[in-house]
């Protein structure tokens, strides 16, 4: 995730500010949608899976992190797209998780 876009968030679900771009009856309601999955938790910002169930958001800079945890590292070293994304998913939240994945694998040197 982008980190103007998770310090929105952030602010957001602390103190219920809109940011500036926001402005009319309908783009605030959309946005209230958006937001109701995240909650901040320890201090964490984390996206609600199921109704008990949170997954930890990620920032931009934390992606190729747990790539090499989950891909890279010996302890990890799920090799299929399919199942990379499944680990992620498990315990990560950001949007592009997927096209993440995939491009990963495919410039990963290896395998
Ligand atoms: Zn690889």
């Amino acid at each position: 995730m982008e980190e103007s876009k998770y310090l929105v968030l952030v602010q957001y679900v602390i103190n219920q500010t809109y940011s500036k771009w926001i402005k009319t009856k309908e783009e605030q309601s959309r946005w209230k949608t958006k937001v109701s999955k995240f909650v901040i938790e320890e201090g964490l910002l984390k996206h609600k899976k199921k109704k008990v169930d949170c997954t930890l958001v990620i920032q931009k800079h934390q992606v190729q992190a747990i790539m090499y945890m989950i891909h890279d590292h010996p302890l990890g070293a799920y090799r299929g797209v399919g199942i990379i994304v499944q680990k992620i998913r498990e315990r990560y939240y950001w949007e592009t998780v997927y096209q993440d994945c995939k491009e990963h694998v495919k410039t990963c040197r290896e395998c």
